[in-house]
């Protein structure tokens, strides 16, 4: 998508698949816990999916889900879409879901507060430690490495002091040490900055912000890349992480305008 307005055809015609909106406009707001098979083959087959697009059980999403999920993932441009019950919940889920005791992260050093705190005071009791960079630093970052550096966090531009990072240089870096990349894009939203296009292996957003854009639900999202997809969606469901479908539901019909909404931000 070039242009500004293929971005916001974009943003009013995703997710639009006709098994999510029954022939209507807008996905239905399918509530589940328990979904109903025809047949014990069937429920087989859906177990197998995991979920992907397909009903098996209400934690792995419904139709409004799947609604979002493909429209969040077309907005950043990645191969799966994981959601969470606030952006918080997205970055703690999404950093316990890749790292293991005796791990090092890079974090930026102007990141979100509640960021550093998780960092601070959750993966540290995990055995999990953390260095902090400056956003500014660049290709710089190569002498923060260390042999158990598992992940980069970004956050471009970074909380409150707005600092844009240095994306591909970092992204070469980490690429060439074998340390996965993962962005907080709340404020880049996929419409002023895609990460994945950089390189980034995730991108995360607190959908609370500028997707919701109305100040009624919490939401958190993240999309992944191929390479990481997989085990980001596994890891999510074993973490128990869901959202509701209304939530999903007003999640999307904020994303429909967040393009005209972001034009008046700016
Ligand atoms: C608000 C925010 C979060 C956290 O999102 P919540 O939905 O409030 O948990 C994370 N990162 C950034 C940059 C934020 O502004």
């Amino acid at each position: 998508m070039s242009s500004k307005s293929n971005k916001n055809t974009q943003l009013v015609s995703s997710g639009r698949k006709k098994a999510y909106t029954h022939g209507v406009v807008n996905p239905v707001v399918q509530r589940a816990s328990t979904i109903v098979f025809d047949t014990v083959a069937d429920l087989k087959e859906a177990a197998k999916t995991r979920g992907d697009k397909t009903l098996f059980y209400g934690r792995r999403g419904t139709t409004t889900h799947f609604a979002l999920q493909d429209a969040i993932t077309e907005l950043e441009g990645g191969e799966g879409c994981a959601l969470y019950p606030c952006g918080a919940a997205a970055i703690s889920q999404v950093l316990l879901s890749f790292l293991k005791t005796g791990d090092h992260i890079l974090m930026v050093d102007n990141a979100y507060e509640p960021t550093r705190d998780f960092c601070d005071k959750i993966l540290v009791g995990l055995g999990i430690s953390t260095t902090y960079y400056p956003p500014t630093i660049g290709a710089g970052i190569k002498d923060y490495i260390k042999p158990n550096t598992k992940v980069l966090f970004l956050e471009s531009p970074g909380s409150i002091t707005m600092e844009v990072q240095d994306v591909p240089a970092m992204v070469k870096v980490a690429n060439e040490h074998n340390v996965m990349t993962i962005l907080d894009n709340t404020y880049g939203n996929g419409l002023h900055y895609r990460p994945l296009e950089h390189g980034v292996d995730i991108s995360i957003q607190a959908a609370t912000k500028y997707i919701v854009g109305h100040s009624d639900v919490m939401m958190g999202v993240a999309v992944a890349n191929k390479k990481y997809w997989l085990t980001l969606r596994e890891n999510s469901y074993l973490l128990g992480q869901c959202t509701s479908a209304d939530d999903a539901y007003l999640a999307l019909r904020g994303l429909r305008t967040m393009g005209v909404r972001l034009n008046q931000h700016e």
